[in-house]
């Protein structure tokens, strides 16, 4: 993947987090609607999944 392709693709994560911060969903997995740990989305603030479905991918 290119360096433009991987910048893209992150700010479209980041995106995605903002519009989960305006409705109220951000900090939830995406797949099984549990919390995400702080821990976690300090490590990576866009992410969508829990550490255990993060894992299963
Ligand atoms: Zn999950």
């Amino acid at each position: 993947m290119s360096q433009i392709e991987r910048s893209s693709r992150r700010l479209t994560e980041i995106d995605a987090a903002v519009a989960r911060l305006d409705d109220g969903t951000y900090g939830r997995c995406l797949r099984c609607g549990s919390e995400i740990s702080e821990v976690r989305l300090e490590a990576i603030p866009a992410t969508e999944l829990c550490i255990t479905c993060a894992g299963r991918r």
